[in-house]
């Protein structure tokens, strides 16, 4: 209720403020009161979170400064959506290379670091969210790493140390293979495979302490719902999941439930801000249908992958993955792609049940054997993605939250938390590792 006092400052005010306002010249800098998405996303400091390109880099000896030839990224392409920063995926497909996980994952690392060697003028090797932003405002394209999958450490915390220091900045605690330490959401109605009583083994608590302590974002793509909310209990940072989607719109094991995008949301210490989802752009993860029909030729395109493994080991050599990669390509081709509504549809599912803060994009590009949404065919079309949010009613300031906001925020968080760990000094990994056998 209003005192008399503050009615009479009122009635003499608004006559003097009406008049000032009279005197008031017109702005001659007055802004457009809807900006274009074209305009939003070129100003938009883009970061996606996983692709795939280090197979490439390594086994085709591809370089980004060359055309796309059937893959989704490349220098041209990245100019041309405006993406700002890039996680490599570091992925050591587990069978291919057992017993030389390390080694592989190293020339993986090495990859992306000849990538930006050979191109100074245009890219630039980050570690920090402070890093994405200078690279950004040099206008040069930020290349980062992640670890696809905790079997690279090979059960050592001093292997998890030194990627850190070569600058992996996350890692996935699994691919689609459990390790001992963390389980899988791909092997875990297998039998045959050995998991963990909780989701994670004492070691893997360690990883994941350690992970914290160092700055290095704990990535939950791919486990399994118990190694999830394990993880979740015991992580001081936020987690990242750095591709996936809602079950809810697409029942595939290696999708979220609401549960988990709420508990992402809510991930990190009481004062957190919370993690993100980034969603990945794979057909058969953003649509039932093609998942469904994808599931009815597995066994086919298994059977043809095998029989093109048998051939090669007669000839004395192994596959490599582009060779597996294009074969689930031919497969993956006879089935119709879905609409580019159905990624975005996941946005907006996470966007509502986790919160705009809590979402944005892990477009899994090179990965997924070209099993892209429809109008998504490289990085030049990310700017489509911006479109269709706008077009739903998603503000201008939304999607520079999805667009690489939200990751920025976490990652700096991230980054807060392990100097906080780091003073309180615990001896907890020191006393225990490097040489205690993880608990199987
Ligand atoms: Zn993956």
């Amino acid at each position: 209720m209003r005192t008399w006092i503050e009615v009479a400052l009122l009635l003499v005010a608004v006559p003097a403020m009406a008049a000032a306002q009279n005197q008031a010249k017109p702005s001659p800098k007055i802004m457009p009161k809807t900006q274009s998405s074209e305009a939003v996303h070129r100003a938009a400091l883009v970061i996606d979170t996983h692709a795939d390109t280090p197979q490439r880099f390594v086994d085709e000896h591809f370089d980004l400064g060359e055309p796309l030839r059937g893959g989704n990224l490349n220098l041209e392409s990245i100019h041309k959506g405006n993406l700002g920063a890039e996680f490599f995926s570091i992925w050591v497909e587990p069978t291919l290379y057992k017993g030389q996980y390390a080694r592989r994952t190293l020339e993986l690392i090495d990859g992306v670091k000849q990538q930006v060697a050979k191109h100074p003028d245009r890219m630039e090797f980050v570690t920090t969210p402070a890093g994405i932003e200078q690279a950004h405002r040099d206008r040069k394209f930020a290349a980062l790493m992640g670890i696809e999958g905790g079997h690279s450490i090979e059960d050592s915390i001093p292997l998890l140390r030194q990627y850190y220091a070569l600058g992996v900045r996350y890692m996935t605690l699994t691919w689609a293979n459990s390790n001992g330490w963390a389980d899988s959401s791909g092997d875990i109605d297998d039998k045959a495979v050995p998991h963990t009583k909780e989701g994670l083994t004492e070691f893997g608590k360690d990883v994941v302490y350690e992970m914290n302590r160092l700055g290095m974002m704990v990535d939950i793509s791919h486990v399994s719902d118990r190694t999830f909310f394990r993880t979740l209990v015991i992580t001081r940072a936020p987690v990242i999941a750095s591709h996936s989607d809602a079950r809810a719109l697409c029942n595939a094991p290696r999708n979220m439930t609401d549960a988990m995008l709420r508990a992402v949301a809510n991930s990190g210490g009481p004062n957190s801000k919370g993690g993100v989802v980034q969603v990945n752009f794979f057909s058969g993860f953003l649509s039932q249908a093609y998942h469904d029909a994808q599931k009815a030729i597995e066994p086919e395109a298994n059977k043809a992958i095998q029989e093109m493994k048998d051939k090669a080991k007669a000839e004395g050599r192994e596959v490599t993955y582009s060779e597996i990669e294009k074969i689930q390509r031919e497969f993956a081709d006879r089935i119709p792609r879905p609409p580019l509504s159905a990624l975005i549809d996941h946005i907006d599912h996470i966007a509502k049940v986790a919160g705009v803060d809590h979402v944005g994009l892990g477009s899994d590009f090179d990965g997924i054997g070209g099993q892209l949404p429809e109008g998504i065919d490289s990085a030049a079309d990310l700017p489509k993605i911006t479109e269709a949010l706008m077009a739903r009613g998603y503000s201008a300031e939304d999607c520079r939250k999805i667009l690489g906001g939200n990751l920025l925020r976490v990652f700096r968080e991230v980054e807060q938390v392990a100097k906080e760990l780091q003073a309180e000094g615990r001896p907890r990994i020191t006393e225990k590792q490097p040489f205690d056998k993880p608990q199987k």
